[in-house]
């Protein structure tokens, strides 16, 4: 089966770049993509996961340069609407302020947070109460991988973190396969790994939700991409874009590798 869609590049700035220091990335980073032929620039949505307060700033930059394509999300949200939860943000909050996206599940939320599948199935239905749209991510452990168990760890992220989701919702879902072991290493997972787990995702889709959210769904890879091995991981049929941590920290480097995926018609 054919799937002609657009990439979906996502940057997660993790805890970098204040609202001043988004401003500069875009005063950058915003000309250079404008100059892209306008055909190729269709071929791809960009999603920036910026730190909550820079959400207003990156929205704000976006807008003065009339710049389509590009969208901006959270890095996580909390899954109660509102009440006694000092520090915390809502999906609804989020929506308001002008988020189309949130990151569900990172595995630095999982792992330095203590997020629970529990935490991160709430806060899917919470983004999808709120018409937020998720992007959730699994992955297996060092551990776990040594172990055998990638696909069983991803089946079970899945099937807790998805929990109560309808077909409906599913629309609104992204999933990136996230190698634990792979991000903020220097190392991306094999082509292999990257189409095994990807596989796994379908199948599981496949079986729960069946064909046509299965084909409707997009399924991301993340962990140490950068310029060197986007080509090759893009070019896995099943895989339908990239999530980048460091690499899109810079406004240049980053560009680079959104110029690529615009233009390589091969990806
Ligand atoms: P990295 O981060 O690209 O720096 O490995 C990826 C991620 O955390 O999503």
């Amino acid at each position: 089966m054919e799937r002609i869609k657009k990439k979906i590049i996502i940057a997660n700035w993790k805890m970098n770049k204040g609202p001043q220091d988004a401003k500069l990335f875009f005063d950058e980073f915003l000309p250079c993509f404008k100059n892209i032929d306008e055909e190729k620039k269709n071929s791809v949505d960009l999603v920036f996961c910026v730190p909550y307060i820079s959400i207003t700033s990156a929205l704000e930059s976006i807008k003065k340069r009339n710049t389509k394509n590009i969208v901006v999300g959270a890095q996580d949200c909390y899954f109660e609407d509102f009440g006694a939860f000092t520090g915390e943000i809502s999906a609804g909050m989020l929506k308001s302020a002008g988020a189309s996206y949130s990151i569900v599940g990172h595995s630095e939320r999982r792992l330095l947070f203590n997020e629970t599948e529990e935490i991160v199935n709430k806060k899917v239905i919470s983004c999808l109460r709120n018409n937020l749209k998720v992007i959730l991510c699994v992955g297996e452990n060092l551990e776990q991988k040594k172990s055998g168990l990638t696909e069983e760890i991803i089946k079970s992220q899945l099937e807790k973190g998805l929990n109560s989701v309808t077909a409906l919702g599913l629309k609104n879902i992204t999933v990136a396969y996230e190698p634990v072991w792979s991000i903020g290493s220097k190392q991306s997972a094999l082509i292999e790994e990257v189409e095994r787990a990807v596989q796994c995702i379908r199948n599981h889709v496949l079986k729960v939700y069946g064909q046509k959210a299965e084909e409707d769904l997009n399924v991301l890879y993340g962990g140490s991409l950068n310029l060197r091995n986007i080509f090759n991981i893009l070019k896995i049929r099943e895989i339908n874009g990239g999530l980048f941590g460091r690499a899109s920290l810079n406004s240049k480097d980053f560009f680079d590798i959104v110029n690529l995926v615009c233009k390589d018609s091969a990806i």
